[in-house]
């Protein structure tokens, strides 16, 4: 029996990635130009090529843009669910708009589509739906609402990369989301260190959107010094942001993404050989995707039952202990010091219940069948 430890994650960079950005900082240009434009590409002919794809710095960035292309702005009421990471509401305050929580619906652990028609005012203008852990949320019902009220939809796909739902990738089209954000940061599904990437439907708001990436200039950095137009030539049209994704990123990026699928594979695996080994434990495994649809299994969280033995941070302690990473996704925003003051009251009984409960177990791409075998047991010893 192997007892050495297992981290709840370690990222899978091979020798491509680090001869990817080698080259790149051989050829004397650091920043953007070639590397970044073809990962946007790679993303678009991937989601189907109906959509424009904007390489950024995070996907806080990229929620930042998104929410900037969709108008967002001071009085504006967003609609998001309490169980996110912090960044999906700060986007919200950037734009000097106000983050609305609505409760998750236990059964998908995504945003609950009629808690946010119950928190519809008017001056709701858009709406953040969250794919937890890679579960796609209800996007036909959470489009046909937003339709229904002139809503746009802007998908935090941190976690969903990649990820169906209504048999479409998240991402891939105007009839899910006018804008969605991936991540690349360090443990997401691939990585560029930091990174994300913008999705925006429409063309005018991808326009408006590449010229907020870097400064409110009208011409991109590199065109500025190739084109034969005169080079000191260029116009500034709003007050931007600096959001674009070096081309050493782009190059780690381009790598990753051409391993996805065996990336998915791998992970998907995983969460099968756990659903398996833990089904008969007081343990509430994770919501499957819908039936035809793609869970990117981003995040394996299970929730100690109330019949288990011990309590969900005595069981953290007790992983710990054994040498066994493990995490929690999420406390909820709302039970945060700065959004408890900031965000109207409401009530959030399932994820408080969930919160109390969850734990995220170690699943990455790199793990080894000893790795997994050696949690099962700690597992299964803590809960018996
Ligand atoms: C990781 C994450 C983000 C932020 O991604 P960055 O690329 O680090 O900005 C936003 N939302 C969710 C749900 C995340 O998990």
């Amino acid at each position: 029996m192997n007892h050495s430890n297992v981290p709840f994650f370690r990222p899978s960079i091979g020798d491509a990635e680090i001869d990817a950005v080698t080259k790149v900082m051989r050829s004397g240009w650091l920043t953007t130009a070639s590397e970044a434009p073809a990962l946007e590409k790679s993303f678009e002919e991937y989601l189907g090529g109906d959509v424009h794809a904007l390489a950024v710095t995070s996907a806080t960035a990229a929620l930042h843009l998104g929410l900037d292309a969709l108008g967002v702005g001071p009085g504006d009421e967003v609609i998001l669910p309490t169980l996110t990471f912090t960044a999906t509401a700060e986007v919200v305050r950037y734009m000097g708009a106000t983050p609305v929580l609505v409760d998750i619906d236990p059964a998908t652990l995504c945003l609950s589509v009629d808690g946010v028609r119950t928190a519809i005012t008017p001056r709701t203008k858009t709406v953040m739906p969250v794919h937890f852990a890679g579960r796609a949320c209800d996007m036909a019902g959470l489009r046909a609402l937003a339709d229904a009220h002139g809503l746009t939809i802007l998908d935090d796909a941190a976690h969903a990369l990649p990820a169906k739902t209504g048999g479409a990738l998240i991402g891939s089209a105007a009839a899910q989301a006018d804008a969605t954000a991936f991540s690349f940061y360090a443990n997401k599904t691939m990585t560029t260190g930091e990174g994300g990437m913008l999705i925006v439907a429409d063309a005018d708001r991808a326009a408006r959107s590449r010229t907020m990436r870097l400064h409110g200039i009208d011409r991109d950095v590199f065109k500025r010094f190739t084109d034969t137009k005169a080079p000191w030539i260029y116009d500034v049209v709003a007050p931007g942001f600096k959001y674009n994704l070096t081309d050493m990123a782009a190059a780690i990026g381009r790598v990753q993404f051409s391993r996805l699928s065996e990336f998915l594979d791998a992970r998907t695996t995983r969460a099968a050989i756990y659903d398996d080994a833990l089904s008969d434990l007081p343990l509430t495994l994770p919501p499957h995707a819908a039936p035809g649809d793609m869970h990117s299994w981003h995040l394996y969280c299970v929730r100690i039952r109330e019949d288990a033995p011990l309590s969900r941070d005595a069981f953290i302690n007790a992983m710990k202990d054994e040498g066994i990473g493990t995490s929690v996704h999420y406390r909820p925003l709302h039970q945060m010091t700065y959004w408890r003051h900031l965000v109207d009251k409401g009530k959030f009984p399932n994820a408080d219940a969930y919160f109390e409960r969850c734990v995220t177990l170690p699943l990455f791409m790199s793990m080894t069948d000893d790795e997994q075998a050696r949690v099962i047991t700690v597992v299964r010893q803590i809960l018996s």
